[in-house]
């Protein structure tokens, strides 16, 4: 209760509703081909064919969840291979801190899902209710006819979005054309539905109703990227000394001391956030280049220069206003904490990529027995067994024989392999047990525990694994 009247403090404001304008410039422009290259990919991606042979998906872009594995055009990356992903991660961590530290918001104004989705329901919007005029005398008016007619059109069209949206995703864990006909003939999984379900209601409610809200009240990302920029940072800022005093009566008595500011509110009513960029940096701007536009346009209208909002860094500020030329680009982008992101990042790709070329397809992981940690045959031979996991990752059967080294001092038998040849079918992972066998008196049969190399071999390519591991004495507990 505050102190003075009594009145209950509020917590939740109510949303102000927000009807961007349509603006035209070169941040427009920029930001539609980005949203029509992030839809077109989300959309398409899952429809695009690879021949993989005859054992593996034609899918180009699978997370095959049930094999657990992840195909990505002609890259195969299986369990054991999760680094790859860890890698994938670790790259869009950074490249998101460099571009933050760098460019500021460039990955809310341009590229986040929320703001992509969002300028596209906003399009919808305007494509129905007409632009920011027409959508504000709407909002304001009583129901009839009209208004439930255009609300109706707008809302099937967005849920008509969503519902595209919510089902392009589970496209990417099944062979879309297949999951497409289950999913109209009512054959598809429950999971495929309740995930579609889930994901149209939440497309609709974040980039239909709540928009700015996400952003503001939802992301922590704007809180994060704080600690990110810093007086380098390109990001976008309204010129106050070019502007100011801002007004409105050019011809006016006095005009003349008047800014470049003409207090037009362009800038506001383009705002997809509903922010003034003149009242300086703002948690909730996601520098989406809007009011650049914008204002560029007005400015183009009077004849001042272009540029009263724009893109600059903090650290110029001082220079600017003495009527200074700020410094070049390449100086702010090109710091200490850039390059060392950079380094970071390309590191990490080449590491991966390495990884990549000199991965080999076929791998084993051996994990020894230890209950009974060793067996005493009769002729008195210490023998121990292990679970051999053998991966072929080929998309043909292949010949495989496991050896033992040093091989003077062991023998071994694979179990359902007389000949200690076995065949692996294509694409699966197969369990083996093998046993390696000390003889009565030798050194790894009387030692607590000796070291040993298990081999796979490919014996068509005379490709091989490795994998070391130890073998247990008679003196082992
Ligand atoms: S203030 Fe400008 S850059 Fe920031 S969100 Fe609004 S229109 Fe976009
Ligand atoms: S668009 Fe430009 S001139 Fe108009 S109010 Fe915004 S900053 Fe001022």
């Amino acid at each position: 209760m505050s102190s003075t009247d009594q009145t209950p403090e509020r917590l939740y404001v109510a949303r102000e509703p927000i009807f961007p304008r349509r603006v035209s410039g070169k941040f427009r422009t920029l930001r539609w081909w980005l949203l029509a290259i992030c839809l077109g990919i989300y959309y398409l991606l899952p429809w695009i064919r690879w021949d993989r042979g005859p054992n593996l998906p034609d899918q180009a872009v699978l997370i095959d969840l049930a094999n657990r594995r992840f195909f990505f055009f002609w890259i195969e990356i299986w369990p054991h291979e999760f680094y790859f992903v860890a890698g994938l991660l670790i790259m869009a961590g950074l490249g998101l801190f460099l571009f933050t530290s760098a460019l500021g918001r460039v990955w809310c104004g341009y590229l986040c899902p929320q703001t992509v989705w969002t300028d596209l329901f906003i399009l919808t919007e305007r494509w129905i209710e007409g632009d920011r005029n027409k959508r504000v005398k709407l909002w304001n008016q009583k129901w009839d006819f009209r208004k439930a007619r255009l609300r109706l059109s707008k809302w099937t069209l967005w849920l008509a979005i969503s519902v595209a949206t919510g089902g392009a995703w589970v496209f990417y864990f099944a062979d879309a054309p297949t999951l497409l006909w289950q999913l109209v003939t009512l054959d598809a999984h429950l999971i495929a539905y309740s995930t579609i379900l889930v994901l149209t209601l939440t497309t609709l409610i974040l980039g239909g109703f709540m928009r700015e809200q996400v952003c503001i009240y939802m992301c922590p990302w704007p809180r994060i990227q704080a600690a990110m920029m810093d007086e380098d940072t390109i990001t976008i800022a309204y010129r106050d000394w070019r502007g100011e005093p801002r007004g409105k009566h050019r011809k006016a008595e006095g005009a003349e001391a008047l800014g470049d500011c003409i207090d037009c509110f362009a800038c506001v009513n383009v705002c997809p956030m509903g922010i003034d960029i003149r009242d300086g940096q703002q948690l909730a701007c996601i520098t989406c280049g809007l009011c650049i536009d914008a204002c560029d346009e007005v400015m183009d209208k009077i004849g001042k220069p272009r540029g009263l909002v724009g893109y600059m860094a903090l650290s110029d500020e001082t220079r600017e206003r003495a009527g200074e030329k700020p410094r070049s680009i390449w100086t702010h982008v090109f710091r200490t904490r850039t390059i060392l992101y950079t380094t970071l990042w390309s590191a990490v790709g080449i590491g991966l990529l390495v990884a990549l070329f000199v991965r080999s397809d076929i791998d084993m992981t051996v994990a020894p027995v230890r209950n009974p940690t060793f067996v005493t045959l009769s002729d008195g031979s210490i023998r121990n067994a292990y679970e051999v996991r053998v991966r072929n990752m080929q998309g043909a059967p292949r010949d495989f024989a496991i050896t033992v080294t040093p091989s003077d001092q062991f023998t071994i038998e694979i179990e359902g392999a007389e000949d200690g040849v076995f065949t692996v079918p294509p694409d699966v992972t197969e369990l083996k047990r093998v046993y390696v066998i000390a003889p009565p008196g030798s050194a790894p049969a009387t030692a607590q525990t000796t070291a040993m190399r298990l081999w796979l071999e490919d014996l068509a390519a005379a490709e091989r694994a490795f994998n070391d591991t130890i073998f247990h004495g008679r003196t082992a507990q």
